[in-house]
């Protein structure tokens, strides 16, 4: 297939399809598991004279696989580039490190990832980097905070955990009109259910970990850009600058698992969307249950705008059950979807954000978030839904 016949494809066959691989005719990805790469004289020499990106050198810098791992994320999330990260926080860490220096100023949603707030309320600031935390969904606070160090403004797609949706053209507009930067975390929704770059976005950071994995064996990340605004190798400048010094690569044995997940990612995704809508639906009417974050509902602040934007409105829910005693006792009950960390798997993962994942975040700035002590996050997976809502009920029977 050419590379104009493949951008062609619609995006379920774009995750089924690899390019021939000329070398073994091999339908499946191969894997290469080398951490070091033979010279002769004349790639010795495209060495030297800085020719690196065609030449395999050593692990840390690149591999065949992480590659072409690389190269299916570009065309699933419509980017021009990626740069493959060895967990998600390497991809968002790498990316910020990337673009940043000393006085730079950032423009952030309340509602991130932990790690991520946290980076940027502290880690960040320790190397002269600030953040402004604000609601997005507001975009003359958006604006107000805008400054003129200000390099770029950061925001999950679907946040995490309270499912905010992210207005991808106002944000955007925003960004062209003051000249910043668009970063998105598309981890929550999954590029089946948004692809920020079709919507003008910079940078789309991702934690392959979750949806792309898709059976909670892998860690990995990714970063995908289509940009005008930076330069068209500003992720190959990274991947030196930063990624290579950070020794923060994808594992070549993560990238051909990543790249196996990839193929079933619609289907997978397709089903974990039928079945949280179900849910969602199911919790909203639930005398247990005094509220339900899910975009699909109308009751969902964002719901006209995420109709107008997505397709579906992704695996992720959460509910709240009234306090963390009572939510403790809902996810030790449960039987059949597990009470782990981790999301966008098969089977179903709960947790209970404030005292998992939010723990060491202030509870000041939980509550500014939206995350309450009694919610819970579920991460919907591919099991039968009517045998997933007995098992909910049975464990909410019981508070
Ligand atoms: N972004 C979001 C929205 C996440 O939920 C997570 C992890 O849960 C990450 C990034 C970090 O991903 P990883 O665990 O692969 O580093």
């Amino acid at each position: 297939m050419t590379p104009e016949e493949r951008a062609a494809l619609r995006f379920d066959s774009k995750t089924v399809y690899y390019p021939e691989d000329d070398a073994t005719q091999s339908i499946a990805a191969p894997l290469v598991m080398s951490s070091s790469f033979q010279y002769d004289a004349e790639i010795y020499q495209r060495v030297v004279e800085g020719e690196r990106k065609d030449v395999n050198i050593y692990g840390r810098c690149g591999n065949p696989t992480e590659y072409q791992f690389e190269e299916q994320m570009m065309q699933i999330e419509s980017a021009d580039a990626c740069l493959a990260t060895a967990s998600g926080m390497a991809a968002i860490s790498v990316v910020l490190f990337g673009l940043l220096k000393s006085g730079d100023h950032i423009v952030c949603d309340w509602t991130t990832y932990s790690s991520t707030h946290e980076m940027l309320d502290h880690r960040l600031t320790d190397f002269g980097i600030t953040t402004t935390f604000v609601d997005t969904a507001d975009i003359e606070s958006v604006k107000a905070a805008i400054q003129e160090n200000t390099r770029l403004i950061y925001f999950e797609s679907i946040a995490n955990p309270t499912m905010k949706v992210a207005d991808m053209n106002a944000l955007v507009e925003v960004a062209r009109q003051q000249e910043v930067l668009t970063v998105c975390d598309n981890t929550f929704a999954s590029p089946c259910v948004i692809r920020p770059l079709e919507w003008g976005v910079d940078l789309v950071v991702e934690s392959a970990t979750k949806f792309i994995s898709g059976h909670s064996d892998v860690i990995g990340g990714a970063i995908c850009m289509k940009s005008e605004k930076l330069p068209a190798d500003f992720l190959e400048q990274i991947r030196w600058d930063t990624m290579v010094k950070w020794g923060s690569p994808l594992a070549p044995f993560n990238a051909w698992l990543l790249l196996r997940s990839m193929q079933t990612l619609s289907i997978r995704v397709e089903r974990q969307c039928q079945s949280a809508m179900k849910l969602a639906n199911h919790f909203a009417q639930h005398e247990k249950v005094n509220r339900v974050w899910y975009p699909g509902l109308a009751s969902h602040a964002q719901h006209a705008l995420a109709k107008m934007q997505m397709p579906t409105f992704g695996g992720m829910l959460s509910f709240d059950v009234g306090n963390a005693n009572k939510a403790l006792k809902v996810l030790d009950s449960l039987k059949l979807a597990c009470f782990a960390a981790s999301l966008g798997g098969v089977r179903t993962t709960t947790q209970i954000p404030a005292s998992m994942a939010f723990l060491d975040i202030p509870e000041a700035e939980r509550r500014q978030m939206g995350i309450s002590d009694g919610m819970i996050r579920v991460s919907v997976g591919i099991e039968d839904i009517d045998d997933l809502i007995h098992d909910f009920d049975r464990a909410l029977a019981l508070v």
